[in-house]
């Protein structure tokens, strides 16, 4: 279907776009924590990847999914892997790029706030996906939300952190996005960019 045809197409937007920003997001993580990000994500959609050669678009995102749940670590690892598993779900029910995206980002925001405990401006990867699930859910568009997301990831610049590593450096990372909430811009950049 077309709608599978563009998940597949935003899963490998993604990919390609973390294999060119891991020095950057390294980079990011070095400044407000152990420098370990870039590889987590890099190396996640990597393995993941590998595995999801040929597979649809809701095989690949529950692929994905499954990567950094069980095998991706940092905290970063299992707090995408519950937004990739919310997302495949949605994929494998979905009828339309919209409804899969709104269903999908904003459950996968209530789990990871149920485990890790970040409100809006605690300077996580919450500052990036939050915003644009909200513009999904007040029936914004795609567009509107990958805006949403890339301007909450650049805000994330004047954020002292509350959760996370990035707490232990406080006013030290003052200046540089958190690296997990550019992360989350990425992907949504990802689909902006699929959904043509
Ligand atoms: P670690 O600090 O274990 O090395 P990573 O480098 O893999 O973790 O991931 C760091 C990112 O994880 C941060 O940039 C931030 O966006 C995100 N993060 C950290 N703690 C939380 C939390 N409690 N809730 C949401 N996101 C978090
Ligand atoms: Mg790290
Ligand atoms: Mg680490």
């Amino acid at each position: 279907t077309a709608l599978d045809a563009t998940l597949r197409s935003a899963f490998d937007a993604y990919k390609r776009l973390v294999d060119e920003a891991e020095p950057l997001l390294t980079a990011l993580d070095e400044r407000s924590g152990d420098g370990d990000f870039g590889a987590n994500l890099q190396g996640g959609l990597s393995l993941a990847a590998s595995h999801a050669e040929g597979d649809s678009g809701s095989d690949a995102w529950a692929a994905l999914a499954k990567v950094f749940l069980d095998d991706v670590g940092g905290t970063s690892g299992p707090l995408f892997g519950l937004l990739f598993r919310q997302l495949a779900r949605a994929a494998a029910m979905g009828a339309t790029l919209p409804a899969v995206l709104a269903d999908g980002t904003a459950a996968g925001l209530a789990a990871i706030q149920r485990v890790g405990e970040a409100q809006l401006g605690d300077r996580t990867l919450v500052d990036a996906l939050a915003p644009a699930v909200e513009v999904l859910r007040t029936g914004g568009t795609l567009a509107t939300a990958v805006t949403a997301a890339v301007d909450g990831a650049i805000a994330t610049r004047e954020l002292v952190a509350r959760r996370g590593r990035a707490s232990y450096v406080g006013e030290r990372a003052v200046g540089s996005p958190d690296p997990g909430a550019v992360g989350i811009a990425l992907m949504f950049t990802a689909f902006g960019r699929s959904a043509g």
